[in-house]
């Protein structure tokens, strides 16, 4: 259960390296007691920088971080009520898994039987019960990180923090245990925050996600807001797939505004607030329709060509230009048991979106 209370504060939060890099800059943001949380940015964005601050390995520049209502500065990692899963799952080779699992416990000098029962419980969670007397060398790459979970949990953190924990995993695995890892948050109802550049794994598991850019977040919501209300061009565009367009506002009446498209036409869209001069409009390739026939005049209308087709199973993407070389692309959902969409290269089509589909991007 997500409550309403924060369980981390991060509070102006800057980290500087060196004099000129800013990987962290001037970071504001709560996640909240029983959240899955996501730092969602391409490479370089500072989602790790700022996931080793909470943890305790690196000390912010400037700012501050709150964790369970204290205050961090001056509190070692290991006294955090935090725990770290890194991303090569590093277990030691040398120990068996129960004992893998029970390391944390038995250097704060935990009494033996408490360890055992608790590296069973951890190991129960992660479904590896039967696995105790294995070395990680007979472990697969998903169990060995179902142990480096456990081995996170078992000291009963209050933030379980995981720096993009199945980079290492080939695609169907990571997916399996993108449904593992929310399975096991739900049923330890603690607070995980997790670092990923992808954005599937972040939209698949996170209840909000906040996105990064250049050491500033750029947006924080609930992953269906961010696809559907994206605020901004970078997180529109990093968000799934988008038709970007360039544009001047022409004018602003009402809850209506007129842009010029850049190479395409004036389109009027839905719009409250104000706005001036370059903008840009962006549109989902799901929610523009191809067709042969002309478009009804109430919808955003533009003739293109088809300049390349790719297959995807249930759905087609298609991608077209207009006469002054916008492209864009549109996705088509193939009909059961067809094997191509019917259109092919060099096709001249009418390419059309409902006004209200468009999002109006002003930075
Ligand atoms: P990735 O997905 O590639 O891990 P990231 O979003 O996690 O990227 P960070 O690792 O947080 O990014 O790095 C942010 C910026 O800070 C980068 O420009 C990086 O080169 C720089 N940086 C990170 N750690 C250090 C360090 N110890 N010394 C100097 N610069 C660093």
């Amino acid at each position: 259960m997500v409550s309403a209370q924060p369980i981390i504060s991060i509070k102006d939060v800057t980290k500087e390296f060196g004099e000129n890099v800013r990987a962290v800059d001037n970071v504001s943001f709560d996640i909240l007691e029983g959240e899955f949380f996501a730092l969602l940015g391409p490479s370089g964005c500072g989602k790790t920088t700022l996931l080793r601050m909470l943890a305790g390995f690196e000390i912010p520049t400037e700012g501050q971080i709150i964790i369970d209502g204290l205050p961090m500065e001056g509190v070692n990692p290991n006294r955090r009520p935090v725990n770290m899963v890194f991303q090569s799952y590093a277990v030691f080779p040398h120990m068996n898994v129960e004992r893998n699992v029970g390391y944390g416990l038995r250097v704060t000098g935990v009494p033996e039987a408490e360890i055992k029962t608790r590296a069973q419980e951890a190991l129960a969670l992660v479904k590896l019960q039967d696995f105790g007397k294995r070395m990680p060398s007979q472990l697969s790459g998903g169990q060995r990180q179902r142990v480096a979970l456990a081995r996170a949990l078992v000291k009963r953190p209050k933030v379980l923090l995981l720096d993009e924990p199945l980079s290492a995993l080939d695609a169907k695995l990571r997916e399996a245990m993108q449904l593992e890892l929310v399975r096991l948050q739900k049923t330890v109802g603690i607070t995980f925050v997790i670092v990923t550049h992808d954005q599937d794994e972040a939209l698949s598991m996170a209840n909000r996600i906040a996105v990064m850019e250049k050491g500033k977040v750029k947006q924080i919501a609930a992953p269906a807001d961010l696809y559907e209300f994206p605020n901004c061009r970078f997180v529109a565009d990093f968000i799934g797939k988008m038709n970007l367009f360039q544009g001047k506002v022409a004018g602003v009446a009402g809850n209506q505004i007129q842009i010029d498209l850049k190479g395409i036409t004036r389109v009027t869209v839905p719009y409250s607030g104000a706005a001036a001069g370059d903008i840009a409009v962006a549109v989902r390739p799901e929610k523009v329709q191809l067709g042969r026939s002309e478009p009804a005049a109430n919808r955003i209308r533009l003739r293109g060509r088809v300049s390349e087709v790719a297959y995807f199973g249930n759905e087609s993407h298609i991608y077209l230009e207009n006469a002054t070389g916008v492209p864009v692309s549109v996705n088509l959902t193939n009909a059961a048991r067809t094997t191509t969409p019917n259109v092919a290269i060099g096709d001249e089509l009418w390419m059309s979106w409902d006004p209200a589909d468009t999002l109006v991007l002003t930075e």
